[in-house]
């Protein structure tokens, strides 16, 4: 199979920060284009003017940034079918309106919410799927001339054809049928005069000429509703795919406690943004290689017959694992700008790199960069608890054989540690835990030999010093 000219978009609303939900959703769109070499597009869909806010679109743009999802149209880059915010589409979107109004297919409703809820609860009670009931439908030409004339504002309902079956192949979910009946005439534009989402979205995916849209499974059951928009306004309708929820580690709906953050909570926890695409990838979607895999690799084993049908549980142990590998893959530079600056105020310039190759096996975020900072850098060592038992243990001759082989051989690791096996009869554990533990404060940690070469040699004299 090969995709033509093909066009995926993530279109957010930006009513609040992008969480791992909406985030896989753009990246999965991005691979989908990259895979074939076709564009991805950004819209915003900020038409809930009380909701949306414009840090929530920088904080977007740049989250999309940070994880090097590049759009190729959108905003700031602009494009053929510019702009891309819905707010400043309203002239667009009247130039439709006015073709519905035309053709018969929609029409004024100026029934109020709470005629409306009312509606709503009567017909649960009597056990039907709450639709509209169609009132306004039946009003005379002259009814609704006189209420226009009393000032109301209507809102604008799509008459929904009666005795059809809308039919579509989602892309993930396969054949799809929706009986017209079952929907009820839907506004398409607010009594506020700003459009809904389901008109705004399906005419600007058709004018943008979008091929594929992927997107929740929660926007299932407003497909039959779009498609049936765009055939009546004769655009084209993309193809849909919807997909499976991602659910939290306890199997429920996604929440904070469940692992639920967002992509600026995970950034600033120290999760790189390669290491978010690896894990998103692969969550509700699978590929055959479940190594690590670079942007364009990730595009290349991208297909929708790869996305679960089932809900994917969020995990958190995997996310580390791809952390960990993340940071073994991560170039020194990106390193030593992804500590912080805690780390680089304590390292002395000329070990920076000696710094970063002696921790990197053992570390997973910046905190814990600055956990060994502090104990190798440190003026003021504190020593775990394990760490004064293995000292007491070794007693304090250990400590003066150890200065005199440090004196003698300095770094050079077999040649001290030799030194001091023959000074002390000791080997293996006993002779490397209280050195370890007497230079770093720790019991565990970074390798022995690495960390002798990056201290400075005052600092070593001194902590053995401190023991004897
Ligand atoms: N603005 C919609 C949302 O954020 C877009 C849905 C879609 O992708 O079609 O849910």
């Amino acid at each position: 199979m090969t995709i033509a000219n093909i066009k995926t978009r993530f279109a957010p609303s930006p009513t609040g920060f992008l969480h791992l939900g909406n985030v896989r959703t753009a990246l999965f769109s991005a691979l989908l284009a990259r895979r074939w070499q076709g564009i991805f597009l950004l819209r915003i869909e900020d038409t809930d003017r009380e909701r949306s806010r414009a840090e929530y679109v920088d904080a977007l743009l740049d989250d999309l940034r940070w994880l090097g999802l590049q759009w190729q149209e959108g905003p700031e880059r602009g494009g053929p079918q510019a702009p891309y915010a819905q707010s400043e589409r309203e002239a667009i979107y009247e130039e439709y309106y006015g073709q519905l109004e035309d053709t018969g297919r929609i029409y004024p409703c100026f029934c109020t919410p709470t005629e409306l809820t009312v509606s709503r609860k009567a017909q649960l009670a009597a056990g039907r799927p709450p639709r509209y009931s169609g009132t306004c439908a039946r009003l005379s030409p002259a009814d609704r001339r006189a209420r226009l004339e009393r000032g109301l504002s209507p809102s604008l309902r799509f008459q929904v054809p009666n005795g059809q079956t809308v039919e579509f192949t989602d892309l993930v979910r396969g054949p799809q049928r929706f009986a017209s009946d079952d929907i009820g005439d839907f506004v398409i534009r607010r009594a506020d005069g700003t459009p809904q989402f389901f008109f705004a979205n399906a005419v600007d995916d058709a004018l943008m000429g979008v091929t594929h849209v992927l997107r929740g499974e929660d926007h299932l059951t407003n497909t039959p509703r779009q498609v049936l928009l765009l055939e009546a306004l004769g655009l084209p309708v993309p193809h849909y795919g919807h997909l499976a929820l991602i659910v939290g580690s306890d199997g429920g709906p996604l929440s904070k406690r469940s692992g639920d953050l967002s992509v600026r909570e995970l950034r600033a926890q120290g999760y790189l943004p390669e290491v978010l695409l690896n894990y998103l990838a692969r969550l509700g979607h699978s590929y055959e290689q479940d190594t690590w895999l670079n942007v364009n690799e990730l595009a290349a084993g991208f297909s929708p017959d790869h996305l679960g049908r089932a809900p994917a549980r969020f995990d958190e142990a995997h996310l580390l694992h791809w952390q960990a590998e993340g940071v073994q893959r991560a170039t020194y530079e990106q390193l030593w700008d992804w500590v912080g600056t805690g780390v680089r105020d304590q390292v002395p310039e000329e070990v920076t790199e000696a710094f970063i190759a002696t921790v990197r096996p053992n570390i997973r975020f910046p905190a814990d960069a600055l956990f060994w900072a502090e104990r190798f850098f440190g003026v003021e060592l504190a020593r775990s608890v394990e760490s004064e038992t293995a000292i007491t243990a070794a007693g304090s001759g250990f400590f003066g054989h150890a200065l005199a082989a440090y004196d003698q051989y300095g770094a050079d690791y077999p040649a001290l540690t030799a030194n001091l096996r023959e000074r002390t009869g000791l080997k293996g554990k006993p002779l490397f835990m209280p050195l370890r533990a007497a230079l770093t404060g720790e019991t565990h940690g970074p390798e022995l030999a690495r960390i002798l070469a990056l201290l400075p040699a005052e600092t070593i004299r001194r902590r053995l010093q401190a023991c004897c």
